[in-house]
């Protein structure tokens, strides 16, 4: 049975968000440093209001809310970040893990903090909030360090509702986030989910988001399914076929009780192979047009140095 995505939205913010007068708690489950956009610092935040059978978080549960995790204040989720940030010598930062804009508040209150601080933000999201409500768009145009990246979840109603089990007409409020965001003058690009789409259909979205801007079209980043073992399984379970996805590759990582730690990091597959699940024999959508996922974001410019110009205090 289909739900409905924005009550959904609701029903976990009640599960991850903690009301307070001086700023709402959201929780989180990881701080780390990851080698996206050419290296970024990423907080992963609990819950989000989307089921995707591709999502490469592991556990239902933390999507849900339910487990793992701490609540924290905005200003420490921003502490904990620029930490990171000052440690790693890297300036940009960004919200994974669940879905960064449920907790409207708190996300607000934590740019506020990042205001100051000489760094570009980077806000992942699944833009069902942002295509609900037009105020949230205006609310991010106040900060001119923050580039938003709306992930969109196939290219048609139908594809959306396959690959999140949500009611196919959420696929609107995703094309509705990218008109709100361009209307509010919010530095944003589309990243569409296309290992599961047929030519036509990548073609017929592609026209719509040269509709709604030629910018944005030019700026549409390829997104590719990333074959973990345990994103295999799930994929198998719901029956779905992919048409090219990314196999983790294995890296040596920093040394842990002497011994080197490996890390994960996705590469392409040839398209059409048939790596543990269930692809396609033969992807015949030569040439899609699209950017690659790892590209350095370049707009939004950096916050400004403390007091360099009039924002909104902390406080508020
Ligand atoms: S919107 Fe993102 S975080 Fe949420 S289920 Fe889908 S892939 Fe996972």
């Amino acid at each position: 049975m289909a739900y409905e995505p924005v009550e959904r939205h609701r029903k976990i913010e009640k599960v991850v968000i903690q009301e307070r007068v001086g700023g709402d708690l959201k929780k989180y489950y990881r701080f780390r440093r990851d080698h996206w956009y050419g290296g970024v610092i990423t907080a992963d935040c609990a819950g989000c209001g989307l089921t995707c059978k591709y999502c490469w978080v592991r556990k239902e549960s933390i999507l849900e809310g339910r487990e793992g995790g701490e609540f924290l204040k905005p200003e420490e989720v921003a502490h904990r970040v620029l930490e990171l940030m000052r440690e790693k010598k890297i300036n940009q930062g960004r919200i994974s893990g669940g879905e960064p804009t449920i907790g409207r508040r708190h996300l607000i209150q934590f740019l506020n903090v990042l205001q100051r601080r000489r760094v570009r933000f980077i806000l992942e999201t699944n833009g069902i909030l942002i295509g609900e409500d037009e105020s949230y768009a205006q609310d991010l145009a106040l900060y001119p360090f923050l580039h938003v990246r709306v992930s969109l979840k196939g290219c048609t109603e139908n594809e959306f509702a396959r690959l999140t089990g949500a009611d196919p007409r959420g696929f609107h409020l995703q094309l509705n986030a990218l008109r709100n965001l361009k209307k509010a003058g919010v530095s944003a690009h589309p990243s569409v989910m296309l290992s599961f789409s047929g030519r036509e259909e990548i073609d017929r979205l592609y026209s719509t988001i040269w509709k709604i801007d030629p910018i944005l079209h030019s700026e549409i980043e390829k997104e590719e399914v990333i074959l973990y073992p345990y994103v295999v399984e799930k994929l198998k379970r719901a029956g779905l076929e992919y048409y090219s996805g990314h196999i983790p590759e294995k890296k040596e990582g920093k040394r842990q009780n002497g011994k080197k730690t490996e890390l994960e990091r996705p590469r392409i597959e040839e398209r059409g192979s048939s790596h543990g699940g269930k692809a396609k024999e033969k992807d015949e959508r030569t040439s899609i047009q699209g950017k690659d996922p790892k590209i350095r974001i370049k707009r939004g410019t950096i916050s400004p140095k403390p007091d360099a110009q009039k924002v909104l205090s902390d406080e508020e």
